[in-house]
């Protein structure tokens, strides 16, 4: 059995034509197949529309979240959910050509257990955005030994992967580098980004980069290093500048050296204060996990009999 995963945020235009197209594909490949749309608390009526294509269609299920959980939460919810042999995740906006599945699919009756589905190319992109993930990929490259340029949340697992991925405690998680981080035999095919279907991206500026902190701070201690390296660093010239000051001052022209005053201050200043908001990430990221609060909460589901016990853990 084929599961499909489908987050979607506020996607009414999409939903049809991604139930049609992920269906029409799903079915060439197997009989058995389910698309699970992950309602992330929508407010543009996208629930009525999955729950009308479940009453159509008995392939297509639907859970909806209690408010907006983030795309993270709902491909975990989905994976939770989905009883697939073989678990597919795509977005709902088609820019992740479902004809690919095809090429996946074919690769995991190979043997692949994961199977990654990387852009040949970033599609249209405004420049700013694209440095700002250059960036954020050249960190965590660096960083992590992760190499996520050009991969995408396109991806089809393994039901052994999903059953790893279910079983991370963790709840701050960034499917993109786990899927990978779990191991097993990987795959890659290639894909062009399409144009979105309809609508807009749904991500803002602030929350790409509280997602690009909590994917760095999740896979890497190094900005922590960093921080104890330039202390280091600080301290050996604090060392030299201290003698200096001394023999200026036993030479009795201890009033120069007013501008490296000023100057030190304010550098050391900032890369405290720096440090502080560093150490800070990584000290919410514990808060939150021990927490130990649900990564969402399902209010609604259709298409099946609601008897599964699912609290998000
Ligand atoms: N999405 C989601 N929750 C969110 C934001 C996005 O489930 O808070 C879904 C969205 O409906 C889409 C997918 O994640 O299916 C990718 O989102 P989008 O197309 O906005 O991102 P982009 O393609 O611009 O990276
Ligand atoms: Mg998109």
């Amino acid at each position: 059995m084929l599961s499909v995963v489908i987050p979607a945020y506020n996607e009414r235009e999409n939903i049809p034509a991604a139930a049609k197209e992920i269906g029409y594909v799903a079915g060439k490949l197997t009989d058995e197949y389910e698309l699970i749309f992950v309602d992330d608390g929508s407010k543009d009526g996208s629930w009525d529309i999955i729950c009308g294509l479940s009453e159509q269609d008995k392939h297509i299920r639907g859970l909806r979240f209690s408010r907006n959980f983030g795309k993270e939460s709902a491909i975990f919810a989905g994976l939770k959910e989905a009883v697939g042999d073989a678990v597919a995740v795509i977005d709902c906006d088609l820019q992740h050509p479902p004809a690919l599945l095809f090429d996946m699919y074919k690769k995991w009756q190979d043997g692949a257990e994961v199977v990654e589905a990387v852009k040949s190319s970033r599609g249209k992109e405004n420049i700013f955005y694209k440095m700002f993930a250059g960036l954020f990929y050249h960190i965590m490259k660096k960083s992590s030994g992760i190499d996520l340029d050009r991969t995408s949340d396109y991806k089809l697992l393994d039901r052994k992967v999903v059953n790893a991925l279910n079983e991370l405690p963790e709840r701050q998680t960034f499917f993109r580098a786990l899927s990978g981080w779990v191991g097993f035999k990987s795959e890659r095919v290639e894909f062009d980004v399409a144009p979105r279907n309809a609508g807009k991206s749904k991500w803002s500026f602030f929350k790409l980069y509280r997602y690009a902190i909590s994917s760095i701070t999740g896979f890497t201690n190094l900005p922590m290093h960093i921080i104890t390296w330039s202390g280091a660093l600080f301290f050996v010239f604090a060392v030299i500048l201290g003698i200096q000051t001394l023999v200026n001052f036993c030479m009795g022209n201890a009033a120069d050296g007013f501008s490296t005053v000023i100057i030190l201050l304010l550098l050391i200043g900032s890369i405290l204060m720096l440090g502080v908001g560093i150490i800070g990430y990584y000290l919410s990221k514990i808060y939150e996990e021990i927490k130990c609060r649900p990564r969402y909460i399902i209010s609604r589901r259709t298409g099946q009999p609601d008897n599964r016990k699912d609290n998000g853990h």
